[in-house]
């Protein structure tokens, strides 16, 4: 990570900690790791963007619902599932420090540090070479091709084809710049950190714990904290957090928080189905906590204890599953770009390894400051999951499907469904769309040095969607602009300042993306006109009082 974007990251966080957002959960205990409160514009902010997600969902298709299912379940689900024996982490410990860690997650920095060797190394000898520090540096900066090789290599994408746009990067490259990816290719730092990695993929599908300890001593990592190798075996460790129901505390009262919301919506296909009289293709969708033990969170709301879901399943005709698969990994970008955001900080990931219940699976991955991440997937999960319901519950969960099939004149009839899942994080879009919306402007002008921060929202997805100022505490103006505020209230969610000088309460608006600030000064008394202030371009306007619902209304209504 670069200072500049390492910083941005860390200012995103300090203003959303400073401006009401997101708090440490349990702070004045110094905190509980990697769980989060969202503050009073925080839970603003993410239910503008469930309701968002929902209207999209629900609200725009005929044929999808939603729920809200339980976090407990019974605990046979998870074990149908596969989440009781298969949803885990190799997890090795070091036993001097008594610090646990993911044994993939370790040989991952190793090998992402091997790659930094190689890098800095063919750097260097580059600059020796052809003298030329800075138009290699900004070839580097613009064509972002070791960083893209570094991300690929250490996500585990197919490094071939990493390898291969490497090689064949567009022409007009500098003599230095092409001397410089050929050594980085023959860099014995590069090579081990290719095998390791194949290695790593191969132990991680195969869950060979032995051979991840054994590639963890081969490469001679150290702890990070005591800077020994000493190191427990690498063991399976459940994601799940467990607790008892009722009073009695035996094995048969474990119940788990749920992992995914996923299964809720599975268990209750049929109710939906049979009690919305439902016909296939049709989708329910749900916003709901999901709970798990992350081994390490790091990267702040990227990846939590405790976080939230808003997902969607759509049960399909069996062998039409490529293609609804494909419809909803496109509806599911265009649903991110209609927010405005740059299409280029977006990209797809297609999975190689898929999980042993899915046909196919892409990612939506989002450049945040560290790299791209996955915010959302979108997977083909066939019918596995009703399938294992059915056959732990012992309860038919097949539909009856009474259209007739072109091919042999008769009803398709009972089947079990496949279905398309779109799974995303509303917390990591919610950290995406502060990151999107942050800007350390530059409102310098001739005359004096000025800056503000602001929050760039979609006015639909804004806080606080109006502030209204009186200009003075004074001659009547605090109650005139109450009058209008109340009038507002009803449809807005609206902010009253008086404190403070206008330019201020702008910069505390502008921190928290207000789209709107109203000014109600002593004309206002007069003719009934205020002033508008609009955040982006801080351009304003005198307008009637009574026109402001729609003003308001036209830009942040849905
Ligand atoms: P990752 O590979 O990053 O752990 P995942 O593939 O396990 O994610 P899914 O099980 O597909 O994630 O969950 C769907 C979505 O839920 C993810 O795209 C992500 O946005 C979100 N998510 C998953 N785990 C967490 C977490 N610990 N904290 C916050 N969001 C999460």
């Amino acid at each position: 990570m670069s200072k500049s974007t390492d910083e941005l990251f860390k200012n995103v966080i300090s203003h959303a900690k400073e401006y009401g957002f997101v708090f440490p959960s349990s702070e004045i205990y110094d905190g509980l790791s990697a769980v989060y409160d969202y503050g009073q514009f925080g839970a603003e902010l993410k239910n503008n963007i469930k309701t968002y997600w929902w209207k999209a969902m629900v609200q725009m298709h005929d044929n999808i619902v939603g729920i809200d299912s339980a976090i407990f379940m019974h605990p046979k689900i998870w074990k149908a599932s596969g989440h009781v024996d298969g949803f885990s982490d190799p997890m090795i410990d070091n036993k001097d420090s008594k610090k646990r860690y993911r044994a993939d997650q370790l040989l991952e920095d190793k090998i992402a540090s091997l790659i930094k060797e190689a890098v800095d190394e063919a750097k260097n000898k580059t600059n020796q070479k052809y003298n030329t520090r800075i138009e290699l540096e900004e070839q580097i900066d613009n064509e972002k091709s070791t960083v893209n090789l570094f991300n690929e290599i250490v996500s585990g994408i197919d490094i071939n084809a990493g390898e291969h746009r490497y090689i064949n990067t567009p022409g007009g490259k500098s003599e230095a710049f092409n001397w410089f990816t050929h050594l980085i290719l023959e860099s014995d730092y590069f090579k081990k950190a290719i095998e390791a990695n194949t290695k790593l993929n191969e132990h991680l599908k195969n869950e060979d714990l032995v051979g991840l300890k054994d590639l963890i001593i081969a490469l001679n990592i150290k702890c990070p904290v005591s800077g020994t190798a000493n190191w427990t075996d690498v063991r399976q460790f459940n994601l799940m957090f467990s607790t008892q129901m009722g009073a009695v505390a035996d094995d048969a009262d474990v119940v788990y928080l749920r992992p995914e919301t996923a299964q809720g919506i599975f268990v209750n296909y049929l109710n939906v189905q049979k009690s919305g009289r439902m016909k296939i293709p049709f989708g329910i969708a749900q916003i709901g906590k999901a709970f798990r033990n992350e081994v390490i969170a790091r990267q702040f709301i990227i990846r939590m204890r405790e976080f939230e879901q808003m997902e969607m399943q759509y049960f399909v005709r069996p062998g039409t599953q490529k293609e609804w698969f494909n419809q909803w990994k496109e509806a599911r970008l265009k649903w991110h770009l209609a927010l405005g955001t740059d299409a280029a900080k977006y990209r797809y990931h297609e999975h190689v390894k898929l999980a042993h219940y899915a046909d196919a699976a892409y990612d939506i991955e989002f450049e945040f400051p560290f790299g791209f991440k996955e915010v959302e997937g979108i997977h083909s999960r066939t019918d596995f999951d009703l399938s294992q319901h059915e056959k732990f519950s012992g309860k038919k969960m097949q539909y009856f499907d009474p259209e007739v099939d072109p091919e042999t004149g008769k009803p398709y009839g009972n089947y079990v469904p496949y279905v398309i899942e779109t799974s995303i994080g509303l917390d990591r879009m919610f950290l995406l769309t502060m990151i999107n919306a942050y800007e350390e402007e530059d409102l310098s002008t001739e005359e004096k040095q000025d800056s503000r921060t602001v929050l760039h929202l979609h006015p639909c997805l804004a806080p606080v969607k109006a502030a209204i100022f009186p200009l003075t505490k004074k001659d009547g103006l605090p109650e005139k602009a109450r009058e209008i505020m109340d009038k507002l209230k009803i449809d807005f969610n609206i902010q009253y300042e008086e404190k403070d000088a206008i330019g201020k309460r702008y910069r505390r608006q502008d921190a928290i993306g207000t789209p709107f600030c109203i000014t109600v000064d002593h004309q206002t008394l007069e003719d009934n006109t205020v002033t508008i202030r609009h955040r982006d371009s801080m351009q304003q306007e005198r307008v009637p009082a009574d026109q402001l619902d729609k003003i308001i209304g036209d830009l942040v209504s849905w």
